[in-house]
């Protein structure tokens, strides 16, 4: 399962110039290195990197994002100036997910509307009340005591 780095998330202020140098540099890839992992130009990378480039193409976000593996979503966090908890959605699946753990970032990074292990639909509230879940360490829906998931048989 894929796990969320915090050293790898953006940190508030931080420019996408200064997060891509940061990340870089932190796992130690020259500009050529990253730029071909990529699959961008050498120039476009050091533009971004000085700040000379604000905007990304869907193409260089996904080639940056595999390259220094983390989730699109953090890039497209940066690029509009908000924090990685607000590109986290409240998604889990009631089949995989084990109430009160951390959810597997398929589920809260994505846009998807089902769960890409077993295909069932995503929810973001209480299957009984509709309440929303307010956060991942909640068991159970404060609002009537249901619990988020199904029991695993
Ligand atoms: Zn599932
Ligand atoms: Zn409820």
């Amino acid at each position: 399962m894929y796990i969320i780095d915090s050293s790898k998330t953006p940190k508030p202020e931080e420019t996408v110039g200064e997060y891509l140098r940061r990340l870089r540099e932190s796992a130690n890839i020259s500009q050529q290195d990253l730029a071909e992992a990529a699959g961008i130009h050498l120039q476009s990378l050091g533009k971004l990197e000085r700040g000379l480039t604000k905007r990304l193409n869907s193409k260089t976000k996904k080639g940056l994002a595999i390259a220094l593996n983390i989730p699109e979503e953090f890039l497209e966090a940066v690029l509009n100036g908000k924090s990685v908890e607000g590109v986290i959605q409240k998604q889990f699946c009631p089949r995989c997910w084990k109430g009160g753990t951390t959810p597997d970032p398929v589920w809260t990074l994505s846009r998807a509307k089902y769960c890409l292990i077993c295909g069932n639909v995503l929810l973001n509230s209480c299957q009984k009340c509709q309440e929303p879940l307010m956060s991942f360490k909640h068991k159970f829906c404060p609002n009537c005591g249901t619990p988020y998931t199904k029991k695993n048989k």
